[in-house]
């Protein structure tokens, strides 16, 4: 049997692959280009593809594509195979430089808000050599970004690359204030935890909600559910282990590194993590991952649900998005150091962190904003819409001390003078302890908890990259001007500390008092939905800060609110649809018959003995004949607003129209369906309960 170190990338044209299929001086060209992002030559780009070719023939691939992440949030392919007509009828297997750097897919059907129109359908890819190709099936899976005729980015990798450059030249511009002049670049790194649930193929089959929106949008509460929490870390079942082994090799195959797995809070949740790898690649990865745990689970008659909050009453899922920076020699910029000086520049760097997460909340709420993740934020199980930080008791100490020039009473007692003490060493795990902040300091990372399970990490770590480059951008400018760099730098860092104190929050986040806090005495912004907070994108200082870094162009941006608010009424309005026609269809004829039964049941028994009353009979027929006109006249009421909706043509109007009228009628149908499943037969229930579905799986 093969060990995992034998197959580990066994699909993917990784480094060890292209130094030994390449010859020497094309090897090195394309390093070059992969380190230090510079232009491919169309000789280079011709060996590149030939070995890239020969390499997945050799593995059994007929096809290639440009893979690429448009703003659907999924990854989008056009397979062409390799196949080249000969004279003599045969075919041999071609793959040019220009077909792996540029492709042309006709994308006049991928959303782009208005940047391109229908009629210029083309788009086209562009290699992006930093993240490896890799073989999916039978095709050779080239990763690209996508672009408009025009140049506007209509994909997601486009402006996270964007935002890490800008991050690695602000960053640079800082180290170099301290003295560093080695280091060439600047990375930002993701660990992504990806959190999900399994069910039973077959259940999955019987209930519409699940086909067509990925959540149930019925379903009473089960008579067990997570509150004994005996499901966290618990026992795995062995057809989640078998899942999850096989899930393993499908993405060790690949490189990726899949590193950790467990049960979660729910029943039936389960986690993911990788070992954190380039943002650019680490989002790649979690693409695929995304995909290929939907791909194994139905080779074991299971389905995967990456929907937010599957299971109403029930712990949802997110991704804990794991964000660090770091030199390209492996400096951690978010490490505490060991001399006063690279403690200073940690502290800086902390600063850059909490001044960006202050002043762009709002970028980073919306950036996880979707119509499934508004379900999660704020239930009392993930982080609520307010955007804070942990930084935990001992940095906060610390950088109290600085903002009032008292000494820090620390493990040392002593004067924060930065450039002259030495930070104690942070114990990382008291670091740790807070689970309920949305932005947590975890010892030389930070974590982002809002993102829900099926987003991009995209999206989060582009307004992260860039937010933070703002800050160390106004650092730099400052700094590199300043007569005394040690005052000016010590002055920066209490001021920060002193204007963005706000933020900090070592409390518990899930509390409601916090949130009155928060929003009533801090003025922090609390965007409970996708429709409060994604106008805000459009404001004048982050669309200001955002092109004036590059990373997007106001056109790229007010296409990308659009998009997003888009698919924010597209979604909700499926739902309601599917609603609706599950109400009516479904649910109202299955207690309608149930009552028919009572009905016959109690005439049978009067036959027999006139006396009996029937008392069960009678108030189970009276109670379920109510609820059947309350679901009645309720979707009806939700069909009218789904009409209303329809009527509306401006999308911040409509998506506000969506939160402030369907999703309440959508509530108002689901509460007697709920009441009624309680009560009818469950041989006569139409779909499997909550309780099926989370204990489903053996
Ligand atoms: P938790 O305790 O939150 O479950 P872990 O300590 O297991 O998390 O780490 C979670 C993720 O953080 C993993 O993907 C890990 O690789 C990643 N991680 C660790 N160090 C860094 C770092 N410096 N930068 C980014 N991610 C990191
Ligand atoms: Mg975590």
């Amino acid at each position: 049997m093969s060990t995992v170190s034998d197959y580990f990338g066994s699909l993917v044209f990784d480094d060890r692959v292209m130094r030994a299929k390449l010859p020497a001086k094309v090897y090195a060209s394309l390093r070059k280009t992969i380190d230090e992002g510079s232009e491919i030559d169309s000789s280079l780009a011709n060996a590149v593809a030939e070995a890239m070719k020969n390499w997945a023939v050799e593995h059994g691939a007929t096809h290639y594509t440009h893979w690429f992440q448009p703003l659907t949030g999924i990854t989008a392919e056009k397979h062409d195979s390799f196949i080249t007509p000969s004279p003599d009828g045969s075919v041999i297997m071609e793959f040019s430089g220009k077909e792996l750097i540029k492709g042309e897919p006709d994308a006049s059907s991928f959303p782009s808000g208005g940047l391109r129109a229908t009629f210029e359908a083309r788009g086209y890819t562009a290699w992006d050599p930093t993240s490896y190709a890799f073989i999916k099936g039978k095709t050779l899976c080239i990763p690209t970004a996508f672009c408009s005729y025009g140049g506007h980015a209509l994909d997601k990798k486009t402006p996270l690359l964007r935002s890490m450059e800008v991050l690695s030249k602000q960053a640079l511009r800082i180290l170099r204030l301290f003295g560093n002049d080695t280091a060439k670049r600047v990375v930002s790194s993701v660990g992504p935890e990806q959190e999900y649930f399994l069910v039973t193929k077959e259940m999955y089959e019987k209930r519409p909600d699940l086909r067509f929106t990925g959540r149930t949008l019925f379903g009473a509460k089960p008579p067990k559910g997570q509150e004994l929490d005996d499901h966290y870390f618990g026992v795995i079942k062995p057809g989640v282990q078998e899942y999850m082994q096989d899930l393993n090799d499908e993405l060790w195959k690949l490189g990726i590194l899949a590193k950790t797995e467990h049960n979660e809070v729910a029943p039936a949740q389960h986690e993911l993590a990788p070992i954190y790898s380039t943002t650019n690649i680490a989002t790649d990865h979690n693409q695929l991952t995304m995909e290929i745990m939907q791909k194994v689970a139905a080779r074991h008659g299971l389905v995967c649900l990456l929907h937010e909050k599957p299971f109403a009453g029930v712990n949802g899922s997110g991704k804990h998005n794991n964000w660090s920076i770091s030199t390209d020699s492996g400096q951690n910029l978010l490490s505490p150091g060991a001399t006063p000086y690279e403690n200073a520049q940690f502290l800086l760097f902390l600063c850059a962190v909490i001044k960006a997460v202050d002043d762009y909340q709002d970028l980073l709420r919306l950036s996880v904003a979707t119509a499934g993740n508004d379900h999660r934020l704020g239930a009392n199980e993930a982080p609520p819409a307010v955007i804070s930080m942990f930084l935990g008791d001992e940095l906060n100490e610390v950088l109290e001390a600085i903002e009032n020039d008292r000494p820090y009473a620390g493990t040392k007692k002593m004067q924060m003078k930065l450039g002259v003490d030495v930070l104690p060493k942070f114990n990382r795990d008291t670091t740790d302890r807070n689970r309920t902040s949305p932005f947590a300091f975890t010892g030389n990372k930070f974590e982002f908890r809002m993102l829900g399970s099926s987003n991009s990490i995209a999206c989060a770590n582009i307004m992260l990259n860039a937010a933070v480059a703002e800050s160390l951008r106004i650092y730099a400018d400052r700094l590199e001007k300043a007569e005394d760099f040690e005052s000016a730098l010590h002055e920066m860092i209490r001021k920060t500390i002193k204007d963005h104190k706000r933020i900090i929050f070592n409390g518990n986040g899930y509390d409601d008092a916090w949130i009155k806090e928060a929003t009533e005495v801090r003025g922090l912004a609390n965007y409970r939905t996708t429709a409060d907070c994604m106008p805000h994108l459009m404001d004048e200082k982050n669309v200001r800060m955002l092109t004036g870094l590059g990373v997007f162009t106001e056109d790229e941006l007010r296409s990308r609110r659009d998009i997003m608010l888009e698919n924010y009424c597209k979604t909700v309005l499926i739902e309601a649809n599917t609603m609706a026609e599950m109400a009516r269809t479904e649910i109202t004829p299955a207690i309608e018959a149930y009552t028919a039964d009572l009905a016959k049941a109690a005439s049978a028994k009067k036959v027999i003995s006139p006396v009996l009353k029937c008392r069960y009979e009678t108030e189970l027929v009276e109670k379920l004949s109510g609820l059947v006109d309350e679901i009645t006249d309720n979707t009806e009421l939700l069909e009218q607003a789904i009409a209303k909706v329809k009527t509306v043509e401006d999308i911040v109007e409509e998506s506000a129209l969506i939160r402030d009228m369907l999703i309440p009628a959508m509530t108002q149908v689901r509460v007697p369906c709920d009441k009624a499943e309680t009560l009818t037969a469950k041989k006569y229930w139409p779909f499997p309960t909550y309780a099926d579905l989370l204990f489903g799986v053996k």
